[in-house]
């Protein structure tokens, strides 16, 4: 996609979803990172991530455009434009546009199971688990002092 035609999805969807014109320019910026698209405030352009399209096809980059285009409308107008206004999160409901300027976040880290090491005191079976290995020689059960073997690790 070049940024003709992304200049022109933008004024299309402008059109059929806010039945306003977008009179500005629209394209895209290699260096966002992380962003799938901007409004700028001074220069009223959308800049958009070309990888957000190449990764995520047209549906994505339309939902970007959408959203971008909730923060120009609203801002055009002297509405509340920003992403805690109540302006600004009722236009995204209406016309269905991601919450947010991005899906290229990486997804949040599984929770990493962590393994737990399990010991038992040979002497009264006193179960102890812990999180980091412990050195059995060191230690001896808390109840009876008797001394502590090596179970099993878990997940
Ligand atoms: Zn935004
Ligand atoms: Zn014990």
């Amino acid at each position: 996609m070049t940024d003709e035609q992304a200049q022109k999805l933008v004024e299309q969807l402008s059109n059929e979803f806010f039945d306003r014109p977008f009179i500005h320019k629209a394209y895209f910026n290699s260096r966002l990172k992380t962003t799938g698209g901007r409004y700028m405030l001074n220069s009223h352009n959308i800049e958009l991530n070309k990888k957000l399209y190449d990764q995520f096809g047209i549906e994505e980059l339309r939902g970007i455009i959408l959203h971008e285009l909730c923060h120009y409308h609203l801002h055009i107008l002297g509405m509340g434009y920003r992403h805690g206004d109540a302006d600004f999160r009722n236009l995204l409901k209406k016309v269905g546009a991601p919450r947010f300027c991005s899906t290229l976040e990486q997804p949040k880290e599984k929770q990493v199971q962590k393994t737990i090491h399990i010991y038992s005191c040979t002497n009264c079976g006193q179960i102890y688990k812990r999180k980091r290995k412990m050195d059995i020689k060191k230690y001896c059960c808390s109840i009876c002092k008797g001394k502590i073997k090596f179970l099993r690790s878990e997940k």
